[in-house]
């Protein structure tokens, strides 16, 4: 349960983040409104959550569809105007099921995902934004799409009548983060796409100057998981 000591925090928390992504956009010159973010709630209960629906935020992620489907609607009932992001991999047979409860999806990866959301779209008027995942570091078990796959994924998409708002990475760990981060911005210009999902809390204010427009940030905001 919350107490009134954790209400603090999260405020002090959330206050923090919020600062920390208002320097990342003074310092490239950019509007703070043009960054959204996204509080990643998974493996934290709806008593976790609450507090920060209390502070006002409205948009949160989550990395698997079960997990999301067993807390998320009693939360939406007390806040219907909730925005929720799915971040994590989307195995194509609960496509149907991202489709119905998510706001937008930001792992968007093969084939196969285009073909299962296309078909899922077509049952459904629901439209979630959706963004395509880049295995910006082309690294081996990684989620996303190998940089060099994006132009036929995007054209696949528009074949199936997909429209991509913008692309999301998560960049190696251990390095720094910015050369990353500018490669999807570039990536995303090319294909003239808008938004640009990128940045945790080890490196959001970077993600940020890179041009941000979607930080995704769990534990900065919760503390530790689990
Ligand atoms: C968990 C997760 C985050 C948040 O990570 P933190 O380091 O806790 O901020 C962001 N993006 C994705 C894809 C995640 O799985």
């Amino acid at each position: 349960m919350a107490t009134g000591d954790d209400q603090t925090s999260q405020a002090a928390r959330l206050a923090a983040v919020q600062e920390t992504i208002a320097r990342g956009a003074k310092k490239a010159g950019r509007d703070v409104d043009d960054v959204t973010l996204i509080a990643i709630s998974k493996m934290h209960d709806a008593a976790a959550i609450r507090p920060l629906i209390a502070e006002g935020l409205r948009v949160f992620g989550e990395n698997r569809v079960q997990e999301a489907q067993g807390k998320w609607p009693e939360l939406r009932e007390d806040t219907p105007d909730i925005e929720l992001h799915l971040v994590g991999q989307l195995q194509s047979n609960k496509a149907e099921d991202a489709v119905a409860l998510f706001d937008a999806i930001h792992s968007v990866d093969r084939p196969s995902l285009v073909k299962a959301l296309a078909k899922a779209f077509d049952k459904t008027d629901r439209r979630p934004t959706l963004f395509v995942q880049v295995n910006i570091g082309d690294e081996e078990q990684k989620g996303g799409c190998a940089s060099g796959d994006l132009p036929d994924l995007l054209e696949r998409a528009e074949t199936a009548g997909l429209e991509i708002a913008g692309l999301m990475c998560v960049p190696p760990l251990g390095v720094a983060p910015a050369p990353y981060f500018a490669l999807l911005a570039k990536l995303a210009k090319r294909h003239e796409l808008p938004a640009l999902s990128m940045g945790m809390s080890g490196d959001y204010e970077t993600a940020v100057m890179c041009g941000a427009t979607h930080v995704r940030v769990g534990t900065a905001l919760f503390g530790a998981r689990g």
